[in-house]
């Protein structure tokens, strides 16, 4: 098996540097990914300076990846060679458990995060194991696909899980890099969109990103007018024009 090239630290806080290492068989479960990007996160700081106690060294961090299927174990299904695909957050888990039997995988008790005992996307390749490597549509731009698999995916569940319809009245706290996602997100699905920030200067911003009002909640009064308010809009605030834009 060809070595992997990689960027590793050495220690908590230490320089990338490049590294390399031998992957050995690949697994029966896994996927082998040719890597052609990936994003850098917080979480990737976090670890590499070891805040979380739980780095292991040398460490790869990365776990925004996108790229394309380079090798497949036996096992490992609904995935071709050369398929452009993308790893986020997590790598593996047991899908036997009641949270993978009932699509939870992500809470599965033995779940293993990218690179938490694993070595992640800063390299020329990556493993995991093919539940996880998730195929991407041709559409998108594989330089941009990176923060949609962590901060993006991180902002999108919750409209799944709270059944946010596009008639509903959506609140984005925070407008940082998952704020970014999370105003995009609602906007295009058609919901009337606030943004909370305790900055004016993240206004103009917010709006171009889907923000329908922008609300500076460092102003006293920014929420009182707010207050009392229901989830979805008064009427007749779902113009036909808006819809279209979805
Ligand atoms: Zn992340
Ligand atoms: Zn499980």
């Amino acid at each position: 098996m060809t070595a992997i090239h990689a960027y590793a630290a050495t220690s908590a806080k230490g320089a990338l540097q490049p590294f390399e290492f031998d992957p050995g068989e690949i697994k029966p479960d896994e996927v082998e990914i040719s890597v052609s990007h990936c994003g850098i996160c917080h979480s990737d700081l976090s670890m590499l300076d070891n805040d979380w106690g739980m780095s292991a060294y040398p460490f790869v961090a990365g776990h925004e990846v996108a790229g394309t299927v380079v090798a497949l174990g036996s096992d490992a299904k609904g995935l071709k060679i050369g398929q452009r695909v993308g790893l986020g957050w997590s790598a593996h888990s047991c899908l036997s458990c009641p949270e993978c039997l009932s699509g939870e995988h992500n809470l599965c008790p033995t779940t293993q995060a990218t690179i938490v005992g694993r070595h992640g996307g800063f390299a020329d390749r990556v493993r995991a194991q093919w539940t996880w490597v998730r195929p991407l549509p041709d559409e998108l731009d594989m330089a941009k696909v990176g923060p949609l698999l962590c901060g993006g995916v991180t902002v999108f569940s919750p409209l799944l899980i709270h059944n946010i319809s596009p008639t509903a009245r959506v609140g984005v706290i925070g407008i940082g890099g998952l704020g970014h996602m999370a105003l995009q997100f609602a906007n295009k699905w058609g919901c009337e969109v606030h943004a909370f920030t305790t900055s004016d200067s993240k206004e103009a911003e917010a709006r171009q990103l889907g923000a329908h009002y922008v609300h500076n909640t460092r102003h006293p009064d920014a929420l009182k007018s707010l207050s009392g308010r229901n989830p979805c809009p008064d009427p007749p605030r779902m113009a036909p024009q808006r819809l279209m834009l979805c």
